[in-house]
């Protein structure tokens, strides 16, 4: 099952949504979208444990994704 971060649960007002097979490629994504749009946002430890903590598995959501 993939994974999906949703910016605006890392805190920060933006609407985009990162999908990654794991984690890892969850958090590589992540770092590259910040480095593009969230310039104020570094990659320190703290914030990527916040980013681990906003991930979700994909398909989670009330119907498995079906209806979405
Ligand atoms: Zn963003």
């Amino acid at each position: 099952m993939g994974k999906v971060l949703a910016c605006k649960d890392v805190g920060v007002d933006c609407d985009f949504v990162i999908k990654g097979k794991d984690e890892a490629d969850v958090l590589r994504q992540a770092a590259e979208h910040a480095k593009d749009c969230h310039h104020n946002v570094q990659m320190t430890p703290d914030v990527q444990a916040k980013i681990r903590v906003a991930i979700k598995d994909e398909g989670s959501s009330c119907c498995g994704g079906s209806c979405h």
